[in-house]
């Protein structure tokens, strides 16, 4: 093992890694470098970032505006306080124009620095808007299974993938998990859902929780008349709706927004990765003006939530760039229009292979599915590790994308950044299918 590989050995505790993988055999990809889709290894092995490093380089690497403007507000206030009455211009502009991209009447905003403070601060948004109301039991977060929400206490426990609660013992009180749309019709899961409000008493839930695209679950995208049908439900309990956009946002799915898909207007929003494509850490949850209207009247004093990076200068300042460029550009039409690609792409390579199941995809985040035979959807076996296969032979080939393979599923997802040309996506088209059909001549 080399110096720095037996450093990170010894020192760098992994997220979301088998530390018993890293001692035996050190971590296996150090990144060096990034330009546009691609990263760079140590060697100077080009790699197509297939999933925008964690669904979340949306511009691309290495675009020195968003350098320059980082360096410029360091040099001008790096960092300053947004608590209290405390503020200073990029928070302001920022927040303003989040306010104006965002759906409907979502109009205020509070920053974090990630995905899980924001879902943790909705959670804890919602529960306080019903307590200040006078309905303190309306405390119950009811999300989707298959849901990933975060790491953080309460978005942790709004996962619906058990893995991520049962490290520390059991997730925090008052969250349950209803049937996804995957796998079954809107009637179904709306059935779902009904069902698990009238179970735990509607008088008791604060919000129900979901992503418009169940990304970490593996892509799992809702027919187009979920969304509609689930708003209405929560209107009819009244139960808020809390839309997280983490990987969504910020024209991932072809429009700015997921939910737009749908026209469907959350009460509540979470938003972070690219909201600044990953170059600084930033995220936040934008309200209602109604439910902005119910704290200005009702939340008597301080409200007892900030984090010290809420609004942090220096990431407002790139957010804001960040947002300008993929509009000046065009990203969230190139992300709808080089989706359709990627999409006919699969269709293509599952009619030309044996073991391509569901295929889909919505703008740039998409998904392959890979079964034992496509016309009964029979899985493969846990123990074949089809996907993870997948996964290496696309590395070889200079690919970097992910797996989902919890339950008995073998979905490789997709998330390029969104300034991915047709020819880049015929060449990532060209590995996948050479990828896919090694491994299924070892089978
Ligand atoms: N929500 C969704 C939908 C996510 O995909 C993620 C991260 N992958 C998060 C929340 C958590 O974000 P973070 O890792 O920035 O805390």
């Amino acid at each position: 093992m080399d110096h720095l590989i037996e450093l990170d050995r010894k020192h760098f505790l992994h997220p979301t890694s088998s530390i018993q993988q890293q001692q035996a055999q050190g971590s296996k990809l150090l990144v060096e470098s990034g330009e546009g889709i691609f990263l760079k290894d140590r060697d100077g092995k080009a790699y197509i970032d297939a999933m925008s490093s964690l669904w979340n380089v949306h511009i691309g690497h290495g675009r020195e505006e968003l350098a320059g403007v980082a360096e410029a507000q360091m040099k001008k206030l790096a960092f300053s306080s947004a608590f209290s009455t405390f503020t200073h211009e990029p928070g302001i502009l920022l927040a303003e124009k989040i306010a104006s991209i965002a759906p409907g009447d979502l109009n205020a905003v509070f920053f974090t620095s990630g995905g899980s403070e924001s879902n943790d601060t909705a959670i804890k948004l919602v529960r306080h808007y019903w307590k200040i109301q006078g309905q303190p039991n309306r405390r119950k977060i009811v999300g989707l299974k298959r849901a990933y929400h975060g790491v953080a206490a309460a978005s942790t426990s709004a996962t619906g993938i058990p893995e991520f609660w049962e490290m520390a013992g059991h997730m925090m009180n008052d969250f349950t998990h209803a049937e996804t749309s995957y796998q079954s019709t809107t009637k179904e899961a709306v059935a779902s859902l009904r069902e698990k409000f009238e179970a735990e008493g509607p008088e008791t839930i604060a919000a129900f929780i979901a992503e418009p695209i169940q990304g970490a679950g593996g892509v799992l995208i809702p027919p187009d008349d979920y969304f509609p049908a689930i708003r209405q439900l929560c209107d009819e309990y009244g139960v808020l709706f809390i839309a997280d956009e983490v990987i969504t946002g910020f024209g991932r799915t072809g429009k700015m927004f997921g939910l737009e898909h749908s026209n469907v207007v959350p009460d509540v929003m979470t938003f972070a990765k690219g909201v600044t494509s990953g170059y600084i850490p930033l995220g936040g949850v934008v309200i209602s003006d109604s439910i902005h209207e119910v704290l200005q009247v009702h939340s008597k004093g301080t409200l007892f939530h900030g984090f010290t990076y809420s609004g942090h200068p220096t990431a407002a300042a790139v957010g804001l760039k960040n947002i300008e460029l993929i509009e000046k550009e065009g990203m969230v039409e190139n992300s709808s229009e080089m989706g359709d690609k990627l999409l006919e792409g699969f269709k293509k390579i599952k009619g030309d292979l044996d073991i391509v199941g569901d295929v889909r995809a919505k703008g740039l985040l998409g998904a392959v599915e890979l079964v034992k035979n496509p016309e009964t959807n029979e899985s493969f076996s846990k123990d074949q590790a089809v996907a993870p296969k997948v996964i290496e032979e696309l590395h070889q080939r200079g690919v970097i994308c992910r797996a989902v393979t919890y339950e008995s599923s073998n979905i490789i997802c997709f998330a390029p950044p969104l300034i991915i040309t047709e020819q880049q996506i015929n060449a990532l088209l060209d590995k996948l299918h050479d990828s896919i059909l090694s491994i299924q001549k070892q089978l």
